[in-house]
């Protein structure tokens, strides 16, 4: 079987596109690698946060739909987006969010220390701290010291229904392993486990089911290193039982989008061509990215998207707090 290798992107739902760009790029540092358009509805933005490549695995992705109103959490959505900072950060975290108004809320999961908290649009989010070195590129311009940087996805929680159905299905589609267990949450690893690579359900059978809407998560993506991986995990996705879609060329990635029997929306997506693909490594999310087909239209879209500014500089970089 041709297993995946961890959390490629995630993409969910905001509010108002400028108040997501502050709070990701100015609250936590993430470097906008992507500005674009949601390729089904270009009158709305599609804004790609990452590390300073946007390396597979660092990257959280909005579709800004302020006219829709919040989600609901419940079964079958994923439920949190967990970030992995480096081990000895959560002082500096606990310090920074507060100092922004951010109320961050400590906890201890699997033996890791996690802070909890909220973007402004209600999204669930953890820092864990993790020790050790990833693949990561700091973004030298951002807002938090090197030393402190999100250093790319943790884990991604799920809320479902039938725990035995969703590991059925992670174990014999995507490679999953059941890897460990802790205050009724089921962890599952892809490609051995390790941050990055967590997968983490709690099952609520009495739960009614999630709804999309602004603060929830839209999809969670899984790694493929190409595309004979892909179309590998494609038949293994249908032997499953699922109905993927065909591999759809994203310019920066291949995907294929397909439902767990839980009912969350899955992906996988190729490693590479990467962000840089279109644009100057120095330049990424500077100006607005079209898909080719779209570009004739530039004029117009640009017209309804709202205009987005930089965060203003809130907090200076601080490497040296107690
Ligand atoms: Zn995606």
């Amino acid at each position: 079987m041709t297993g995946v290798h961890g959390i490629h992107h995630i993409t969910a739902i905001s509010g108002e596109a400028q108040e997501n760009l502050d709070f990701y790029t100015g609250v936590l540092g993430l470097r906008l690698v992507k500005k674009s358009v949601n390729q089904d509805a270009p009158d709305t933005y599609h804004l790609f946060y990452a590390d300073a490549e946007g390396h597979p695995g660092t990257d959280l992705t909005f579709f800004p739909w302020p006219q829709m109103p919040p989600g609901r959490k419940g079964a079958g959505l994923a439920v949190e987006v967990g970030f992995a900072v480096p081990e000895g950060s959560l002082a500096f975290w606990a310090e920074r969010l507060g100092a922004m108004g951010v109320t961050s809320t400590p906890e201890r999961r699997f033996g890791e220390e996690v802070l909890r908290l909220r973007d402004p649009h209600g999204l669930e989010l953890a820092l864990t701290a993790v020790p050790g070195p990833r693949d990561f590129a700091p973004w030298r311009h951002g807002p938090v010291p090197e030393s402190h940087q999100i250093r790319g996805f943790h884990a991604a929680r799920l809320w479902e229904r039938s725990l035995a159905q969703t590991a059925r299905f992670l174990g014999g589609a995507l490679g999953f392993k059941l890897m460990g267990e802790d205050a009724g949450w089921h962890r599952f690893g892809a490609d051995g486990g390790g941050s990055g690579r967590w997968v983490e359900i709690r099952e609520v059978p009495g739960e009614r089911l999630g709804e999309w809407g602004t603060g929830v998560v839209h999809h969670v993506a899984f790694r493929v290193a190409g595309e004979e991986e892909e179309l590998a995990v494609r038949r293994q996705v249908q032997e499953a039982g699922s109905h993927p879609t065909p591999v759809i060329d994203r310019f920066w990635f291949r995907s294929v989008y397909f439902k767990e029997p839980g009912g969350v929306l899955f992906e996988i997506a190729t490693d590479g061509p990467g962000f840089s693909v279109d644009e100057d490594a120095d330049h990424l999310g500077e100006r607005l990215i079209l898909p080719p087909w779209l570009e004739p239209q530039r004029q117009e879209i640009e017209a309804v998207l709202p205009r987005l500014r930089p965060p203003a500089p809130a907090v200076p970089p601080r490497d040296s707090v107690a």
